[in-house]
């Protein structure tokens, strides 16, 4: 048993001199240096045929540890589109290596800014890594005024990246978005991909619609920002995947009482006027037991969760088939299959 011991504490010896040379000499770091940037030029794995979805942002505009704003990332073998891009989000798809040249377009819910902010994060990843041609950005009327102001406020931006970098190599022409305006009820075919806007109710945000993408028999549900409407009661009831905004009352009820009591009126103000265009949890849970929908995954989280003790609220009265993202989370959808596999 001694001797055990001592060969067990030789090898934490060992091992914890060999993480101190490597952290904290040069040559270490370099070697470190040099697998970490092979390791980023690698290319990501062969997909698999189906529906992959990725949390991209699954917070609100209140700030919340690791949690960008709002954004999901769908992915088939051949397309590759994003739902929103709040804040923070497009550093959590460089993080993935999600391939920003292949980026077919973002598809904006809504104009709140938690949805739109990191536009122009995502525009030069995808004009940076080659895409071809300039980032299309699908939206419901409005998109275009939102697509022509951050266009003027990213011309400085556009001449500097060209002029160094190269007019060939990062064309002006390509780092310009494209707004392309859709009608709240619309199908968009790509391929063996639909994705079908459907209105959403944000009251009183207007237009704000939601998506829902169909491939090969597997489909997901984005809401964006609504409350539970019968037209999202329809369009998931055979879907396998809903990906809701979700606001606790207790949490947000509570908060609100908190500020008041320490004369935070603004914010007091805020949280009572949000507290009536967001899904709340219990009506969640309520529409996930009384549809087919295949699994329920609550993102857009009002607040997002900042402990524990917030996460198991937010899970109270929970089904089997519900879920709280949080950023990073992988859903797979393999066609051909019923699977939803969750990958942390
Ligand atoms: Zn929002
Ligand atoms: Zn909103």
């Amino acid at each position: 048993m001694k001797r055990l011991l001592s060969i067990v504490a030789i090898l934490a010896l060992i091992i914890g001199g060999l993480f101190f040379v490597a952290v904290n000499t040069v040559p270490g770091q370099n070697f470190l240096l040099d697998r970490a940037a092979s390791a980023m030029a690698a290319q990501p794995e062969a997909r698999l045929d189906g529906l992959r979805v990725f949390i991209c942002g699954s917070a609100a505009p209140i700030p919340a540890p690791g949690r960008a704003q709002a954004c999901v990332a769908v992915l088939t073998p051949e397309h590759y589109f994003v739902v929103d891009v709040g804040a923070g989000s497009a550093n959590n798809l460089g993080l993935a290596a999600l391939p920003a040249d292949q980026l077919d377009g973002v598809l904006l819910t809504h104009f709140h800014s938690d949805h739109i902010a990191d536009l122009p994060t995502i525009n030069v990843q995808a004009w940076a890594t080659g895409h071809d041609g300039p980032l299309k950005v699908y939206g419901p009327p409005g998109v275009q005024q939102v697509i022509d102001g951050y266009n003027m406020v990213l011309a400085h931006d556009r001449a500097y990246r060209s002029e160094h970098h190269g007019m060939s190599f990062m064309p002006p022409e390509y780092g310009v978005m494209q707004a392309v305006e859709h009608a709240e009820e619309a199908t968009l075919e790509f391929g063996e991909l639909t994705i079908t806007a459907f209105e959403a109710d944000h009251s009183p945000i207007d237009p704000a619609v939601s998506y829902r993408f169909d491939y090969k028999g597997r489909s997901v549900v984005i809401t964006g920002d609504t409350i539970v409407t019968d037209r999202l009661r329809t369009m998931v009831d055979d879907a396998n995947l809903l990906l809701t905004d979700a606001l606790s009352l207790p949490i947000v009820q509570t908060m609100k009482k908190g500020a008041e009591a320490g004369g935070g009126d603004r914010l007091a103000h805020i949280l009572g006027d949000i507290q009536d265009y967001h899904a709340h949890t219990d009506h969640v849970i309520e529409l996930t037991k009384s549809t087919g929908v295949g699994m329920t995954a609550l993102y857009h989280l009002v607040p997002g969760p900042r402990n524990k003790v917030m996460e198991n609220i937010f899970r109270r009265g929970f089904t089997d088939n519900m879920v709280l993202t949080h950023d990073g989370m992988w859903f797979e959808l393999p066609a051909g299959s019923d699977a939803i596999d969750i990958i942390d």
